[in-house]
């Protein structure tokens, strides 16, 4: 089973509405026939322009989060309704700066999951492991945990994209190396076809993230197991497209 590669670009909390303009007319051009899916994530605020830019282009929008709660008292979130009426089409969920400073837990990340997947938002499901687990050994006891508590009674995981994100990875200019990232990507499909059978484990798109930069994508993309990447720093500027299109 092939599995088109999915490149995803998180803005985190860059650019305003003027800078989004700038950044994604500079890229709709150069993404443009690229073999990946392609997917900007910038931050709420920048979502309608961002959407307008794009329509019609092979880009699609991301949120960087969301909340499973349709509407009510939930002062500062924003529901999943909200951003699919934008026209926003995937979704990050559980990136480890939202567990780690905003006390994300495996059981909302769950909730968020299963929310996005009945409004027909693709999630992107983030996981993985500090420095110090992995050189306790614990890489795998982490990531494989991670899997089974967010993706628990999801209906149709071939429509969730895995982020395969090392904390120690992300910002910091090291990136895990092709085997690292593999063996991980390796261990969660293993777990999904616990899971879900061995079917919807072929189907389902795992990326990497952490440093990824245009002069190490391609030799991660080779890689068995992953099926495209989750960009943070380097997807902003109009660089990006050298990855896009690695
Ligand atoms: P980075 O971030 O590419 O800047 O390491 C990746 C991410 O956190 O999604």
């Amino acid at each position: 089973m092939s599995r088109r590669p999915v490149i995803a670009g998180n803005w985190k909390m860059n650019k305003n509405v003027e800078e989004t303009e700038d950044l994604i007319k500079s890229l709709i051009p150069l993404v443009d026939g690229a073999e990946a899916e392609v997917v900007f994530a910038p931050p709420f605020i920048d979502l309608p322009k961002a959407v307008e830019l794009t329509k019609g282009t092979n880009i699609g929008i991301g949120a960087q989060n969301m909340f499973y709660e349709e509407k009510g008292a939930y002062t500062g979130e924003v529901s999943g309704e909200m951003l699919k009426d934008l026209g926003v089409k995937y979704v990050i969920i559980g990136h480890s700066e939202r567990r780690q400073y905003f006390a994300e837990t495996d059981e909302g990340v769950n909730k968020k999951v299963i929310k996005a997947l009945k409004l027909g938002l693709t999630p992107i499901m983030c996981c993985g492991e500090t420095l110090e687990e992995r050189e306790a050994g614990d890489a795998k006891s982490k990531v494989v945990g991670q899997i089974r508590k967010d993706l628990a009674d999801v209906d149709d995981v071939t429509k969730v994209i895995i982020a395969y994100e090392p904390i120690w990875a992300i910002g910091t200019g090291k990136t895990a190396s092709k085997e690292q990232a593999d063996e991980v990507c390796g261990w969660i499909r293993e777990t999904i076809t616990d899971m879900f059978g061995e079917a919807a484990a072929e189907a389902t798109r795992i990326q990497y993230g952490g440093s990824v930069k245009p002069n190490n994508v391609k030799e991660l993309m080779g890689m068995e197991n992953i099926d495209g990447a989750l960009v943070g720093g380097a997807s902003l500027t109009a660089d990006f497209a050298k990855i896009v299109k690695y």
